[in-house]
């Protein structure tokens, strides 16, 4: 349950905060915020704090443009390196029109819409992300594209980066994000924090702060943490696997559980996958958002490329994680085609829009796929029926424009204006003149 404006209230004055940063994401994910003396956070409490919705990238156009936050008080934190003097504390708001209504463009809104459909069905989305990331030096202010360290996965090492990781996940604490576990993760450079899965809008606030909390960190320690998806050619990307399950309202029982099944999973989680397989094409723009995102999207760095789902294989679009025996609570699938430059809020009213939809229409699961699909034939992909993910951004907007149900889902606002911002990219993209046809056809042609 969200805190009353006076336990708030109280907080902000033991904790001796000056300021509050009001918190929002554009259709991007970008995080935008705008601070206020906490003289004035009672009167924005109870009003909103008005702004020019015109200038955030996918809201409004100028005619339209006047928008008013309101705090969600349930996010009320001290921002845990901005203690001391200029104590600041952050709020992450929701987005309203002037005739008081929550803006359709709000990607907050968007994924509440979709809990709220599942809500309806009896059911609470939980996910659990698993952001990964690259820690890269500044030389002479520039970001040098340098991994600073030679660890690998699960390495112990000794250098900056272990203990940078600590004062992350100490940060992340502070925010009170439970973290479960960091690593080095399998490329040079490369780690991964784990934190507490839970409903879906709450994950979808921990990711964001997540993501900023990581690159203030690493500020301090004259480090860039990315979350780029591929920034280095030829090793592993950066993902944002995400752990799903469906929970009963009314018990919270995981309903995703069936001990009777092989594979430990109920009807309604098959179905869930199933939706989530046929709609991964149309979802791809909103999972995988940027040009670059469809580099790491290649065979043979742990990144999905086939539209197949498995227990183990880590080549699956879909795994189905191990369970300990006696622990069936933590049954989950996790799809790994996101990654973190996402917009998680969108992600998440996706990702459920497809689960719903497998369930509703009843839509058959394919047979599970336990081979490494990298090393399919074309004729093997025929054969057994496997689908593959779009290569680039433009086929993604393409796959976009035609899934109702991912559109539906975001809603026409959101809809238009990201695919808008897309198209702007790719556009730019195609037009670029890279280094490689420089290379490869200069001389020769
Ligand atoms: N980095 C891989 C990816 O791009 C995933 C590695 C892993 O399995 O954790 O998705
Ligand atoms: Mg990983
Ligand atoms: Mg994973």
């Amino acid at each position: 349950p969200a805190p009353s404006a006076d336990e708030v209230l109280a907080r902000a004055e033991e904790e001796r905060v000056e300021f509050v940063s009001l918190q929002f994401t554009d259709i991007m994910g970008i995080v935008k915020n705008v601070v206020i003396p906490v003289e004035v956070f009672p009167h924005v409490i109870e009003e909103g704090q008005w702004f020019d919705g015109s200038s955030i990238e996918g809201f409004a156009r100028i005619a339209e443009s006047d928008m008013y936050l309101m705090p969600d008080l349930s996010t009320f934190a001290v921002i845990p390196w901005e203690r001391g003097t200029g104590t600041t504390a952050r709020v992450i708001c929701w987005v309203y029109n002037p005739n008081g209504d929550l803006f359709p463009g709000d990607p907050r809104v968007v994924l509440l819409r979709q809990l709220e459909r599942a809500a309806k069905l009896g059911f609470v989305y939980n996910t659990g992300p698993e952001l990964e990331f690259f820690l890269f030096r500044r030389e002479n202010g520039r970001i040098a594209p340098l991994p600073h360290d030679q660890g690998s996965y699960f390495d112990l090492t000794t250098d900056l980066a272990a203990s940078v990781r600590k004062d992350m996940i100490r940060a992340l604490e502070a925010f009170g994000i439970k973290v479960e576990a960091g690593h080095h993760e399998v490329a040079v450079g490369q780690h991964e924090i784990d934190f507490e899965y839970a409903d879906a809008l709450t994950t979808a606030d921990n990711a964001i702060t997540f993501k900023y909390t990581l690159k203030a960190v690493a500020q301090q320690h004259d480090l860039h943490a990315t979350f780029m998806p591929k920034p280095i050619q030829g090793i592993n990307g950066s993902g944002m696997h995400t752990h799903q399950s469906l929970a009963w309202l009314e018990s919270g029982a995981n309903a995703f559980v069936d001990t009777s099944d092989p594979y430990g999973l109920s009807e309604l989680a098959k179905r869930f996958i199933a939706g989530q397989l046929y709609h991964a094409r149309g979802m791809c723009a909103v999972l995988a958002p940027l040009v670059n995102s469809y580099k790491r999207l290649v065979p043979g760095y742990e990144a999905p490329v086939y539209i197949s789902w498995a227990r183990q294989n880590r080549s699956a679009l879909i795994r189905v994680p191990a369970v300990r025996a006696g622990r069936l609570q933590a049954t989950r699938i996790e799809l790994r085609c996101p990654d973190p430059s996402a917009n998680p809020y969108l992600a998440y009213a996706v990702m459920l829009a497809a689960g719903l939809d497998g369930i509703e229409r009843e839509l058959p699961l394919p047979e599970p796929i336990e081979e490494n699909v990298y090393h399919f034939t074309e004729e093997d992909l025929r054969r057994r029926n496997v689908g593959v993910l779009p290569s680039t951004l433009g086929e993604a907007i393409a796959e976009l424009e035609r899934d109702e149900v991912v559109r539906e889902a975001l809603g026409e606002h959101v809809f238009e204006r990201l695919v808008e911002a897309q198209k702007r990219d790719w556009d730019a993209f195609r037009q670029y003149v890279t280094p490689w046809e420089l290379d490869r056809y200069l001389e020769i042609y």
